[in-house]
């Protein structure tokens, strides 16, 4: 088992941090910060990076989990960056195969809607263009009735037809995760619930180190390095602020939110993307046996750690969702679960909001502290490597280190270790054979080769091995893998973490976290050894979220 993904050696990884000298420290375990530690590790660069909740738990696990090919900067004709979004998707995708899955998503076309059927067919084939789209990916233009033949439930009175074309499906959380472990096996040091409060500075004023406190232990330590970079997503300017570095430039935040249905209540046979009523467009995208949409778009300035659907979020999108499926009549009282994500978009401050950028941008303080926002997903790989260029020309300015250049373009991320996608499907099959032949249900055997990709032997090894120690905790013997694998190779450290950020089970499978709630808290109570104390505030932050994702804030 890699030790430096182990929740059980918390201890040895805080006394690391705090007796090593670091190049690079990273401050925030979004999937900005798990990109950079990756790039950074890769090129012999000695990293470490903490995160002061669970990795992923700001906005890298309540985004629309879409690898965007970058269509609505069409719109604005940003052409560079379509064609470089684009072919960020394929990357992410090759690397990856098993977090992000090619989805055909519709964009119904209406009479007076925001796109017409012209401007549909040269916007998606000057796409496919730019994207460099595989050809089997390619955009088709569809009728009235093949749109209708698709996607029966659409509302037909003004449909002219639809435009068809492939997106990238991820779990958010999971591609974090799966970046940071891969990370972890390039050597670097990382380390969950491990919160910056203050900087360290030279007689110069450059900043040389943090003071960072152990979340669940309250311990102290310091840590050094040469550089230090600020990715802590919407948080980027509470750090400044520690920075004494905060200037014009300033994060607007706006809250994006989603809601899930039983494919019951809401069947949904295809993804598509679709107009508001107020000319907004939101997707909607079959998961899992549900059907998740969103988003919403709204100012935001309250806790950053929980947003949290209110009453006008959930009417605004069933209103939408009313609007292009007027027959399917959803209610409130239809939602299975919800998230809510912040956006953190750049704007200066005496310019006002209209000048509000939804890019990347990077800037260092007097101080020498990095600070990166306003990143995609799609867009992490390429964002990291940017900003590690610098680091590794600031490093060997400041001490003549030399570091390799940047080779994350053909590295698979833990999990992708397959021989690239075209492959995948063969991979998929024989793993699930042999989990077939281990005893799993082939259903079981499909989902957690597609979750875990080539790192599914590690959980083979469990399900063969601890058959009688799952029995003990009254689990199936994959639920008791899962749960032990999150342990001991996926930083794993609280009930919410196991519940939605390794498995999605709070968002996508509410009935298995029920179901299997209280033998997963025994488990991870014995293995990571919790007082009573803890296995209670676990156990009341588990029935939080459980409550919050279905109840609105008034
Ligand atoms: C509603 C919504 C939908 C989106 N949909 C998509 C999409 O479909 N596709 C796409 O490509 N992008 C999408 N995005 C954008 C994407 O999700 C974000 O840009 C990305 O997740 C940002 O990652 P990050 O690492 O910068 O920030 P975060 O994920 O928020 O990570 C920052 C981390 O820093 C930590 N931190 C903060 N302060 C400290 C401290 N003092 N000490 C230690 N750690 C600290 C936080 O706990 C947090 O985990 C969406 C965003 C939203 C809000």
């Amino acid at each position: 088992m890699d030790s430096r993904c182990s929740s059980l050696n918390r201890h040895e990884t805080l006394a690391k941090l705090q007796a090593e000298q670091f190049d690079l420290l990273i401050v925030g375990g979004g999937i900005t910060g798990a990109g950079i530690a990756l790039d950074a590790a890769s090129r012999g660069i000695k990293t470490a990076l903490v995160e002061m909740q669970d990795f992923a738990a700001g906005t890298s696990s309540r985004s629309s989990k879409m690898i965007h090919g970058g269509l609505r900067y069409l719109k604005n004709m940003e052409i560079r960056l379509v064609a470089q979004v684009g072919r960020e998707r394929a990357i992410v995708h090759e690397n990856g195969p098993h977090v992000t899955t090619p989805e055909w998503m519709i964009l119904p076309i209406y009479k007076n809607g925001s796109m017409g059927k012209f401007t549909t067919s040269i916007g998606l084939s000057l796409y496919d263009f730019l994207a460099r789209v595989k050809k089997g990916e390619r955009k088709s233009m569809l009728s009235k009735d093949k749109t209708l033949q698709m996607e029966p439930k659409f509302k037909q009175e003004g449909l002219l037809g639809g435009g068809r074309f492939v997106e990238y499906r991820s779990d958010d959380a999971r591609l974090t995760i799966e970046v940071m472990k891969e990370a972890a096996a390039h050597g670097a040091t990382v380390l969950n619930y491990t919160k910056v409060n203050a900087f360290i500075y030279d007689e110069a004023g450059q900043v040389i180190g943090v003071s960072a406190n152990d979340q669940l232990n309250d311990q102290t330590i310091e840590i050094h390095a040469k550089k230090i970079v600020n990715a802590a997503g919407p948080w980027v300017d509470t750090l400044r602020e520690k920075d004494n570095s905060l200037d014009q430039k300033q994060m607007h935040l706006t809250k994006g939110v989603h809601l899930i249905f039983d494919q019951s209540v809401f069947p949904l046979r295809q993804s598509i993307y679709f107009d508001t009523p107020d000319g907004r467009m939101v997707i909607a995208i079959p998961r899992d046996g549900k059907t998740y949409v969103g988003t919403t778009d709204t100012d935001y300035d309250k806790d950053l750690t929980h947003p949290r659907m209110t009453v006008e979020d959930l009417d605004y999108v069933i209103g939408a969702i009313n609007y292009i499926f007027p027959n399917l009549q959803i209610q409130a009282s239809d939602i299975e679960s919800s998230w809510a994500g912040l956006r953190p978009l750049i704007h200066e401050v005496d310019k006002g909001l209209s000048e509000i950028s939804r890019k990347d941008e990077i800037w260092e303080s007097s101080s020498g502290l990095v600070t990166i926002a306003g990143g995609k997903l799609t867009g992490y790989r390429k964002m990291a490597e940017t900003i590690v260029d610098l680091i590794a020309s600031k490093l060997q300015a400041q001490s003549g280190q030399n570091f390799a250049s940047c080779h994350t373009k053909n590295m698979p991320i833990s999990g992708g270790h397959v021989g690239g996608s075209k492959k995948f499907k063969t991979f998929m099959k024989s793993k699930i054979e042999q989990g077939v032949a281990l005893g799993l249900h082939r259903d079981i055997a499909y989902r957690l080769v597609k979750k875990y990709g080539s790192n599914i032997d590690k959980l083979y090894e469990i399900i063969q091995n601890e058959k009688e120690e799952a029995t003990k905790f009254g689990l199936p013997v994959e639920v008791y893998a899962q749960v032990m694998y999150a342990i001991t190779e996926e930083f794993v450290c609280t009930l919410v973490d196991f519940f939605w950020r390794r498995t999605g089970a709070l968002l996508f499978d509410i009935d298995w976290v029920q179901t299997w709630k209280t033998a997963v808290t025994a488990l991870m109570s014995e293995k990571l050894g919790w007082r009573e104390e803890e296995q209670e505030r676990f156990t009341m932050e588990l029935e939080k979220h459980l409550h919050d994702v279905t109840a609105p804030v008034q």
